[in-house]
């Protein structure tokens, strides 16, 4: 499988990463939207929230607290954040390895675009 987000799992091509755990990388966003834009993602291959098993939601929740603690070590936690999961192509998803987005740094518009 050809999967982007797998392959910079696997250290096969580069990225910003700033934090890693047996079961979650997190990394800047190449195309940054804020001053701040972290993608968190499972080391493990899913393809999107709707490919999640109910038995493996309590990663959800893990990459919930490290989008939390980035936030602080990133300065933003204080003036607030956005944690998005895109799902699928009209949810605007594009890559297809499950992640999570923690943006901020900015004063962040309405959510729903
Ligand atoms: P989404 O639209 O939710 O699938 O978001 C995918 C995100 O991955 C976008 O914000 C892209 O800028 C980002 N992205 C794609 N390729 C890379 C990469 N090689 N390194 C870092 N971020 C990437």
């Amino acid at each position: 499988m050809d999967c982007i987000f797998c392959r910079i799992a696997a250290g096969e091509i580069p990225a910003d990463v700033i934090y890693t755990d047996e079961e979650v990388i997190a990394f800047r966003d190449i195309n940054p939207q804020a001053p701040v834009h972290v993608l968190i993602i499972p080391g493990e291959h899913i393809a999107s929230l709707a490919e999640l098993p109910e038995e493996k939601s309590v990663l959800v929740g893990h990459m919930v607290d490290v989008a939390n603690r980035l936030a602080r070590s990133e300065g933003i936690s204080e003036s607030g954040y956005r944690v998005v999961m895109n799902c699928g192509r009209q949810g605007g998803q594009d890559v297809l390895h499950l992640h999570m987005h923690l943006v901020g740094g900015r004063q962040l518009a309405g959510s729903f675009g």
